[in-house]
């Protein structure tokens, strides 16, 4: 029997789960999701991988929670404790790891590799691998989460699914950069863009919602969570997006400073006797809404300290919410003109404050928030522009797991 008629047949019986992997340094996320109707079964995080009390919680959606604490020492370890989890006779969901029809694993960087979820072999292993100096923080530990699994659940199609993957189709004027060319050549140095998965599954949802192929639809995406970013997207093609060689790039977001000169950077370090490590440190965890206001990275937290009078706090939310401005102007023009626009993610999906901010004086370009209706809205799916509005605004939470299971699905069924 070939690998496809395998496959085939397990997918005709019910049992098939498609686990769904987000390995971080010392943390790994995971959600089960029914494959046949993409419905969430189990959702469980494990942290503090790599010390003697390490956090296990595990719930599943029809009731049933498990928390514990103990010795998790690396990832292999972690992911052989959420299998027997979800084994377990009393708590589990699985009778067996058969169940498992394929696994999803989110992928930060596939830099100009990948464009699509692709099937893991011993190749892309090695093509991800070099992606690693493009994200030292994130790749490796993605790897060792994709090591584990093709030890600990043999047998089993395993994809990933790159956050840079749907930025792939940006052009080259919009992801170049004013460097020496050969710069690009040999260190790869031009826009990947991230939050992907993210930025694909809002638009495509909206276009769901506008009840329109999304082929015919001018969508800007703003993500706005802790780490923050907005896409423009043309016919369901990404054509630009605010971050850029690394997540730093384009919007303030928590801790990181978003776009600045690049003359700044140097002048500091010199000023301060900084080096890379500390400047990097600087630009990417201290910065920001924490950096610029003192008080937290949390918006919720800069907006409870502004609505008391802290000023550096409305300092920190005013300059968030024009940069968030400044690119939907931005990429208004560079889609000439916008149909849709979409606010996802932590703050994107709960703050009226914010949304309502943005959209302030966007009107000349057809922007028209329902104030009401915007108010109204924390954390749902809703139209929060006026009915008049020439751009329909709406709040969409985001569900990159879902992307990552249904993509999964694909290329398993399309082997
Ligand atoms: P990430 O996945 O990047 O860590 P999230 O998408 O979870 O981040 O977003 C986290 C951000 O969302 C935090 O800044 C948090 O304060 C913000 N957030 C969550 N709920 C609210 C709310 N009700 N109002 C304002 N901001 C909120």
């Amino acid at each position: 029997m070939t690998i496809k008629t395998k496959l085939i047949k397990k997918s005709k019986s019910a049992r098939m789960q498609i686990l769904v992997l987000n390995s971080g340094s010392s943390s790994v996320k995971y959600q089960l999701i029914n494959g046949g109707n993409l419905k969430l079964l189990v959702r469980g995080n494990i942290s503090r991988i790599g010390t003697d009390d390490a956090q296990f919680w595990q719930r599943k959606e029809n009731g049933g929670e498990v928390k514990f604490t103990r010795p998790i020492l690396n990832h292999e370890q972690a992911i052989q404790q959420l299998l027997d989890s979800l084994l377990y006779k009393k708590t589990g969901i699985l009778k067996n790891l058969s169940d498992i029809f394929a696994v999803g694993h989110r992928v930060v960087h596939g830099g100009e590799y990948f464009s699509r979820p692709t099937l893991i072999n011993d190749e892309v292993m090695n093509k991800i691998s070099q992606c690693s100096q493009l994200a030292p923080l994130h790749n490796p530990p993605q790897l060792k989460g994709i090591e584990a699994c093709r030890r600990l659940i043999q047998g089993v199609p395993q994809v990933a699914v790159f956050d840079t993957a749907f930025h792939q189709t940006i052009p080259p004027v919009a992801y170049m950069y004013g460097l020496p060319y050969d710069k690009y050549k040999k260190h790869r140095i031009r826009r990947y863009g991230f939050h992907g998965t993210s930025h694909y599954y809002v638009a495509h949802r909206a276009a769901t919602l506008e009840k329109q192929p999304v082929e015919k639809l001018k969508i800007i995406t703003c993500h706005l969570g802790n780490g923050s970013s907005v896409a423009a997207i043309k016919g369901g093609k990404c054509i630009d997006t605010s971050m850029g060689f690394t997540p730093l790039e384009g919007l303030v977001m928590g801790t990181r400073a978003g776009d600045i000169d690049c003359s700044a950077v140097l002048y500091l370090m010199r000023q301060e006797n900084l080096n890379a490590e500390k400047m990097d440190t600087l630009l990417n965890k201290q910065s920001g809404l924490l950096g610029l206001s003192g008080v937290s990275n949390d918006m919720r937290k800069i907006i409870e300290a502004a609505d008391k009078n802290n000023e550096r706090s409305r300092l920190a939310f005013d300059i968030f919410c024009y940069r968030v401005k400044k690119y939907i102007g931005a990429y208004t023009a560079a889609l000439n003109g916008v149909d849709v626009l979409v606010f996802t993610a932590g703050i994107g999906e709960n703050s009226p404050a914010v949304r309502t901010r943005v959209c302030e004086q966007l009107d000349y370009l057809g922007f028209d928030l329902d104030h009401y209706i915007n108010n109204q809205t924390i954390g749902t799916e809703s139209k929060i522009s006026k009915n008049n509005s020439k751009v329909n605004i709406w709040t969409i939470p985001t569900n990159e797991e879902l992307v990552i299971a249904k993509q999964t699905l694909d290329v398993v069924y399309s082997i």
